[in-house]
């Protein structure tokens, strides 16, 4: 559910006329809803309220500094994978102590920087990483608390690049070998070994996997506690889908009914690290038509954003659902699904101005007849859009404004042609 509808065949993003922001920042432009944002935390921290949780927002998903700071207010920690993640965090006013760090090459300053900043968890991907945590939490006169990625072998259902759970990848240590590492550094007076973290991957759809990881992770907590070691938590990472077709996910209480029952008993804290099913469909990108053309028997819409503005569609094949800022009554569409049908629409590719035959949103997908200046919305860019933008053919990186209902503000300014060369002198 979010705040992006249609009234009388004009979108709005809550009370705002889309049209209205285009016409005054321009295209393309990155448009959230702070309502939309807030419903789902609120959502997910309602659905696991009878357990100890810990939300840690995932700052890559989507991290302007302003969105930071309003989700802090509302409670949310955050989930970090580098170090220029937590300067963000901090300029938000986020709150360190709820603030986990993941990744599996996090260098010496990063490290030293968390350790400055208390952050809450380092959650750790292998032994060579906490040797040298050790060994920095020394320096520093530090006892930092550490969660163990563990990688539980569990089949989450995605494209192969968003797949992080299975054995064969970069991520975690197995079971087994997490047995090792808690009898090695369980009682290291450097650091704190005391949770455990998982994460899945991202794009799946479904409940299952993560009853299953719960479910292999669980056995491994008991033996951890049977030999004497504390695990007070249990990080269940992120990777819980989002709409980016309507009603094609399960809901947080969904996804809460599976988890909790089993968590329920077990004395354990549980963090989770929600990224695009919080922003994905609480933001939209908003393009502008400038050519239509043909092409053998296809048609073109030529639109002003590109790859470089929002790659999902390019690297993982993603699907955005695409519509029209202004349509006839007759094609507002009830819902944003990849099989809509509809009479009098077109089958078009909607495709970016750069020099790369992977650059294009949509391929023989429908749209309502589109003229140049029509503007387009490209649907759920919320997660992983403007934060996985880049300056790709010199182009200045797109605007973003944050919609609070009836209001709008620039929360990132367009890139200039001057800011593209600001740091060559
Ligand atoms: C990317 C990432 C997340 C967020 O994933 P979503 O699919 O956006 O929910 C959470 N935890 C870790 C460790 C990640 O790398």
């Amino acid at each position: 559910m979010d705040y992006f509808n249609y009234k009388n065949g004009t979108l709005f993003a809550e009370n705002v006329s889309i049209e209205n922001i285009a016409d005054q920042v321009g295209t393309p432009v990155y448009i959230y809803s702070k309502a939309t944002f807030k419903d789902h935390l609120l959502k997910i921290q309602r659905a696991y309220s009878r357990l100890d949780t810990t939300i840690c927002y995932s700052v890559k998903a989507c991290g302007n500094i302003n969105i930071l700071k309003f989700m802090a207010e509302a409670g949310s920690g955050f989930d970090i994978v580098s170090g220029g993640e937590l300067y963000r965090v901090l300029q938000a006013g986020g709150d360190p102590s709820q603030t986990v760090f993941a990744g599996v090459g996090k260098t010496d300053p990063e490290i030293q920087e968390a350790l400055d900043a208390d952050i809450g968890y380092f959650n750790i991907e292998s032994e060579a990483e906490l040797e040298n945590l050790i060994r920095l939490a020394g320096q520093q006169g530090k006892r930092p608390k550490v969660a163990l990625r563990v990688n539980p072998d569990v089949d989450y259902k995605t494209h192969a690049f968003l797949r992080t759970g299975k054995k064969e990848t970069k991520f975690g240590v197995d079971i087994e070998r997490a047995v090792k590492v808690f009898a090695d550094y369980g009682d290291n007076p450097a650091v704190n070994l005391c949770a455990v973290h998982v994460h899945l991957g991202t794009g799946g759809k479904k409940i299952d996997p993560y009853v299953e990881a719960v479910e292999k992770i669980l056995p491994l907590v008991d033996r951890l506690r049977g030999q004497g070691h504390t695990v007070e938590a249990l990080d269940l990472g992120g990777g819980y889908g989002a709409d980016y077709e309507s009603g094609s996910v399960p809901s947080a209480t969904e996804y809460a009914a599976g988890i909790v029952p089993l968590l329920k008993d077990k004395k354990i804290k549980l963090i989770l690290e929600p990224g695009k099913s919080i922003c994905a469909n609480a933001g939209i990108m908003l393009t502008r038509v400038l050519y239509i053309k043909r092409g053998g028997s296809k048609k073109f819409v030529i639109v002003d954003a590109g790859m470089n503005d929002l790659i999902r569609p390019s690297l993982y094949d993603a699907f955005h659902f695409i519509w029209p800022a202004k349509v006839d009554d007759k094609f507002v569409p009830e819902k944003r699904n990849k099989d809509l049908q509809m009479d009098g629409a077109e089958v078009v590719d909607v495709v970016g101005p750069i020099c790369e035959g992977a650059d294009f949103f949509a391929k023989d997908r429908i749209l309502p007849p589109t003229k140049r200046g029509d503007l387009l919305s490209v649907f759920t860019a919320g997660a992983y859009g403007f934060t996985m933008s880049s300056n790709y053919n010199a182009r200045g990186r797109a605007v973003e404004v944050l919609v609070d209902g009836e209001n709008f503000s620039v929360i990132r300014k367009r890139e200039t042609y001057e800011d593209l060369t600001a740091l060559e002198k």
